[in-house]
């Protein structure tokens, strides 16, 4: 019998290109949608027909246990959430219900429906916790690994830490095969355009196409460990195969920076940044997070898991759908 998997966060960046891959291993997928979401209307418009949906909110966690009786899942990969961390400033509480006591109300879920107690090990569900590189933050060593301690430095951090804990603390207390996936930036032409990548490869082909003509960016020092989210989301469903629950950092280990991104993104369309790039001093951040760059060591050895895409391929991939989509109207 075909696997089943359910997916929240199944319209963002990372959920659409889960769903593509586990659709293409054969399970039947089930997203989760909050009540005002329309899946034709999203990422995954192409997948609807293939994909079943229940309805429920992060901060309800009747609707998030009747989605879980509903979908009866054997994996479920928890990618629901805010995810651009200078806005979490803004609405810090609601960053913390969804990004973090959502995770809780998920795990309570899996346990109530495993029947799960103390004395009772295990159940049947498995569990995808979609850790992030921000929990490191005020970095204490470089790289980072699965044992670097945390300091988190925006709501969003914080929260995201909370998740990670408590999704490791269900995994002791109660058996469960529940992980966290520590992952360190991913990109794809599918990242919304408030991250600097995306809002570069879009500026370059907005302004090939004479859309535009400048664009406006902050630190162009900074630097990230920038990976293909379709690589990414592979690592989720390996993590979910293994033997023995545990959690792995995913990342390329190689470090590039937002100066690199715009020269690569505009050579792409035969242009030269310098010509267009202008740095604006609001744009730049109070509180940056320090150098984040993963040791994905331990998901090499254990997952054989490798990234298939340089960062100069990601970036041109990226700023030819740009230019491709814009072209096209
Ligand atoms: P984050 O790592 O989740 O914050 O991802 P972002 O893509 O938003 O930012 C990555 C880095 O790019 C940060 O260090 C930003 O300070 C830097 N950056 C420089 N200019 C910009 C800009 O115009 N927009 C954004 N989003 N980031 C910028």
């Amino acid at each position: 019998m075909a696997k089943r998997a359910l997916i929240t966060g199944i319209t963002g960046q990372d959920g659409s290109y889960l769903a593509e891959h586990l659709l293409g291993l054969g399970y039947q997928v089930w997203g989760v949608l909050r009540h005002d979401s329309d899946p034709a209307a999203s990422r995954i418009a192409h997948l609807v027909g293939d994909l079943s949906f229940t309805r429920a909110e992060f901060d309800d966690s009747a609707s998030l246990l009747s989605a879980v009786e509903r979908a009866r899942p054997d994996e479920i990969y928890n990618l629901a959430g805010t995810s651009y961390v200078p806005t979490t400033w803004r609405h810090a509480e609601l960053t913390t219900e969804v990004n973090g006591m959502g995770v809780l109300r998920m795990l309570e879920a899996i346990r109530v429906v495993c029947g799960l107690d103390e004395s009772t090990a295990g159940g049947g569900i498995r569990f995808y916790q979609a850790s992030s590189s921000e929990m490191f933050g005020k970095v204490t060593e470089t790289p980072q690994h699965e044992t670097t301690i945390f300091h988190p430095r925006s709501p969003y951090g914080v929260a995201k830490t909370y998740g990670h804990h408590i999704t490791r603390n269900y995994r002791e207390s109660f058996g469960m095969y529940a992980v966290s996936g520590i992952m360190f930036n991913h990109e794809s032409p599918r990242r919304g355009s408030e991250f600097v990548t995306r809002k570069i490869t879009l500026a370059a082909a907005n302004i090939k196409l004479g859309h535009q003509d400048k664009l406006h960016l902050g630190n162009l020092d900074a630097q990230r460990d920038w990976g293909y989210a379709g690589d990414y989301v592979k690592a989720m469903h390996l993590m979910l195969q293994q033997p023995t629950p545990t959690d792995y950092v995913i990342g390329t280990g190689t470090l590039h920076s937002v100066r690199e991104t715009a020269r690569i993104a505009f050579e792409t369309v035969g242009l030269d940044w310098r010509d267009h790039v202008v740095v604006d001093p609001d744009l730049i951040r109070p509180a940056e997070v320090e150098t984040l760059c993963a040791n994905p060591a331990k998901a090499h050895a254990e997952l054989g898991w490798k990234p298939s895409l340089t960062f100069e391929e990601l970036i041109q991939t990226m700023a030819e759908a740009d230019l491709r989509r814009l072209s096209t109207g």
